[in-house]
């Protein structure tokens, strides 16, 4: 698809092989409906200005059309519950066909409403489907359990049930993916969804929509809705009685304000939420392997993933070579419009992290960092683009290190032991994702145990694929996606006692 002129976004949707993908009202209940005020919003292409960005105008659902998808998808689990794992498998397996057949489209859809470049868009729809694909293997070994009773009359059976109605709130960084990941897990377990996407990405989630429609999803059992207004619906969907578990991904601070919302209706919560991942070099590292390790982790999607490397620490031994190696290999890389040949990095989402990403290089510098690479805006590419920045002189009381940058900048804090680069790493409240490489093996199982995160890559930066947990620790979090423990928190564990047997 990359071609060698920018195109508009209107000029890019006319390409797609499968214009149905394109849909811009919400799916409830088996069909699309309009918002019941009229209310709409625009999605933006970030990488272009508003004027060639614009990509469509989409339906903002009411509380009252939440409210209806809310009541549908009850009325649909009543029916869902009782199915087959696997008939829900065979669904599963052909929601994977068939996001795989649109892969193309879905990129590019990916593209236009996120600015991802479109190789990690292509990445990103093969990532999602894989969740599919999973998830259907899981749902036919969804086993309960036999327990010896105290009581040699008594037999006890444990049930694993589906826990109901889900809410889905998504962000707008994996716009396909995040919906997956929980969609695949409540499907395979038999839970009924409500989901908002992300306002400034709806249009992947939208698609999904149109996909479950073609795997003839039974109706009610997906329902999507798009809102511009994220605290309404969040406030609806954590408060409403007929919802029994929420999956958010996003931010620290909205987690904090969905789990005070929930606490009245008590929901089973699954919570993703931000990351400060440190990154360490220890000093018999493989310097090549760690500095392309360091380069993926921390500039894929120009920064903004969770999981993103936030702190680098390297060994005092090594850091003048690490440092200069980091710098010579970015040299490679190329800013741009994601659909453009060439282009390895896109542009940030948003004004605010275009704000937070200068803010933590402005005090950087003011209290001695030094730019090694990058560092300044580009606005001859358009607004929402930034350098891909390496900040060397690094120290512990600038704000880059102790908040989460989500944008391209690279700090570099210079260490000289084991037991100091672990208390620096653990001196955060969040964890989900954590780095370090090493080629001493006692070394890799002593700093992967004291490492206060949900996930560890030794001499990896792959932490996140369908087969491994996915979720952190403290602030970060609770819960786990993916994996055989994901199903965990789509389902209630019940017991039955026969006694007198
Ligand atoms: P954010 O404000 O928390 O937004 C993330 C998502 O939450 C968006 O889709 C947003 O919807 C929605 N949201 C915002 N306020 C809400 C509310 N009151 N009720 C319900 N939903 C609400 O975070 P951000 O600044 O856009 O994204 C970056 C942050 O998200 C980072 O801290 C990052 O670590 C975290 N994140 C975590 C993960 C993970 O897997 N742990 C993945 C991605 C991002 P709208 O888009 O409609 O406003």
């Amino acid at each position: 698809m990359p071609s060698s002129t920018i195109k508009s976004s209107a000029q890019v949707l006319q390409t797609f092989k499968n214009p149905e993908l394109i849909k811009t009202k919400a799916y409830v209940n088996g069909k699309w409906i309009s918002s019941s005020t009229g209310e709409k919003f625009d999605i933006n292409n970030p990488a272009l200005p508003a004027d060639e960005g614009k990509i469509a105008t989409v339906d903002s659902m009411s509380e009252s059309d939440y409210n209806q998808a809310i009541e549908k998808a009850n009325i649909a689990f009543e029916e869902f519950k009782k199915t087959s794992g696997r008939s829900r498998a065979d669904l599963l397996e052909k929601l994977y066909d068939l996001v795989m057949e649109n892969k193309e489209d879905l990129a590019k859809l990916l593209v236009l409403e996120n600015g991802k470049p479109y190789a990690n868009a292509i990445f990103e729809v093969e990532y999602a489907a894989s969740f599919f694909k999973w998830f259907s293997e899981e749902a036919p070994r969804i086993y309960g359990d036999i327990i010896p009773a105290s009581n040699s009359k008594n037999r006890i059976l444990v049930f694993k049930q589906p826990v109901g109605v889900c809410g889905i709130l998504t962000p707008w960084n994996f716009p396909l993916a995040m919906i997956t990941r929980k969609l695949g897990a409540a499907i395979a377990t038999g839970c009924t969804s409500v989901i908002k996407p992300a306002s400034e990405t709806p249009l992947s989630g939208l698609a999904l929509g149109y996909l479950c429609e073609q795997a003839k999803i039974p109706s009610g059992v997906v329902n999507i809705l798009p809102c511009s207004d994220a605290s309404k619906a969040g406030k609806l969907i954590t408060e409403h009685p007929g919802v029994n578990k929420v999956s958010f991904t996003g931010s620290t601070s909205v987690g904090k304000v969905l789990m005070k919302q929930a606490a009245g209706t008590l929901k089973k919560l699954s919570f993703e939420l931000g990351g400060n991942a440190p990154f360490i070099v220890f000093e018999d590292a493989d310097i090549d392997e760690a500095v392309d390790g360091a380069i993926a982790s921390k500039f894929e999607t120009s920064g903004q993933t969770c999981i993103c490397a936030n702190r680098i620490f390297v060994h005092e031994d090594i850091y003048d070579q690490f440092s200069s190696k980091l710098v010579a290999k970015l040299k490679h890389t190329k800013l741009g419009n994601g659909l453009v040949d060439g282009v390895t990095h896109g542009p940030l989402i948003h004004d605010n992290s275009m704000k937070k990403v200068r803010e933590h290089i402005e005090d950087a510098t003011s209290k001695g960092a030094k730019i090694l690479v990058g560092g300044s805006k580009r606005p001859e590419l358009g607004e929402h683009f930034h350098d891909l920045t390496v900040l060397g002189n690094v120290n512990t009381d600038m704000k880059i290190t102790q908040e989460e940058t989500f944008g391209p900048v690279a700090p570099l804090i210079k260490f000289t032991s084991e037991d100091e680069v672990v208390k620096l790493a653990n001196d955060t409240n969040v964890g989900l994702g954590g780095y370090f490489y090493s080629n001493d093996l006692r070394r890799v199982f002593r700093v992967a145990e004291a490492m206060n995160v949900g996930m560890v890559g030794a001499n990896s930066r792959e932490i996140s694929e369908a087969e491994i947990p996915f979720g952190g620790v403290a602030e970060s979090g609770f819960g786990r996606e993916g994996s055989k423990f994901g199903l965990d928190d789509y389902l209630v564990t019940k017991s039955l006692v026969i006694g007198n047997v």
